[in-house]
């Protein structure tokens, strides 16, 4: 087993988790998909690209033996995260899942959560302006919504869009100052979201919020069974503290 600690990354708290394991010493490799142009990069080490499914992966544990996988992927990130509970479990690797809390909705909220981007296409169709926030995967099921759409992803989506889109490409964090006057811009009737959870995109619902727009939330994919999870870097933190380096394991390179 060596010393190194694997963080499964592309989110905020991941980011986070790789500086603070950093500046305890720890030797820390933070992986990323690849997938957007130009990422955020953590500090210290990162590997960037697939491993080739959840063989793959337990492959690369088999290999590198790392001596935890902190799984800090994106709540809808569902495959990268079922592929580490597999491959974590074949090579008997610790394995955290850390995992920030859904949004809660607050008083003058008027929020509606289904249980897919096809549900929520539907719940939007009677709706002349919407403002869909669900990033560019799995854009393809707004396609056929008539009328205007605000479309703002990171990256230009590679599916179809709605004819009537307007697309805006653009990365957090956002302002409700900046999210006020964009959704008045657009005259937006309607806001369409994953349950992402954070603070860096939560403006959107503030906003919507203050002008008593309705909100259409796409619930979370379940978590693999039988894998510890928390809320927070800290408590990440903790976890790996109680999983310290083997005595005589690899030197920190
Ligand atoms: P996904 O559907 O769960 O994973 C698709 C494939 O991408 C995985 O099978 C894996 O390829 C590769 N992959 C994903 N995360 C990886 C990582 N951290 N390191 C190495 N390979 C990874 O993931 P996704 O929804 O496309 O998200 C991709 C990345 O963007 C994730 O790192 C996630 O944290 C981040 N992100 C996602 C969202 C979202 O809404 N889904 C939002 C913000 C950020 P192989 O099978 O070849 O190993």
């Amino acid at each position: 087993m060596s010393d190194q600690v694997l963080v499964l990354g592309g989110t905020g708290e991941a980011r986070r988790l790789a500086a603070a394991l950093l500046a305890d010493g720890v030797d820390v490799l933070s992986s990323l998909a690849g997938r957007v142009a130009d990422p955020v990069l953590p500090e210290g080490p990162v590997r960037i690209g697939g491993f080739g499914g959840a063989d793959g992966l337990a492959a690369w544990l088999a290999e590198h033996a790392p001596r935890a996988v902190v799984d800090a992927t994106h709540p809808f990130a569902a495959r990268i995260t079922a592929h580490a509970a597999q491959a974590a479990a074949v090579h008997g690797t610790p394995l955290l899942r850390l995992q920030r809390p859904g949004w809660t909705a607050q008083p003058g909220d008027s929020w509606r959560r289904v249980d897919s981007l096809a549900a929520a296409a539907e719940a939007v169709t009677g709706y002349r302006s919407v403002f869909l926030t669900t990033g560019r995967q799995g854009i393809g099921a707004f396609a056929a919504l008539p009328g205007r759409v605000l479309v703002r992803s990171v990256d230009p989506p590679d599916e179809p869009l709605p004819a009537g889109a307007t697309l805006l490409l653009d990365r957090g964090p956002f302002s409700v100052a900046d999210e006020l006057a964009l959704m008045g811009e657009h005259a937006v009737d309607v806001v369409v979201t994953k349950d992402s959870g954070g603070h860096l995109t939560e403006a959107k619902l503030t906003a919507a919020r203050e002008l008593g727009i309705p909100v259409v939330l796409v619930r979370r994919p379940p978590l693999p069974a039988g894998v510890e999870t928390v809320a927070t870097v800290e408590e990440a933190l903790d976890w790996l503290r109680l999983r310290p380096p083997a005595a005589g394991g690899r030197p920190r390179r």
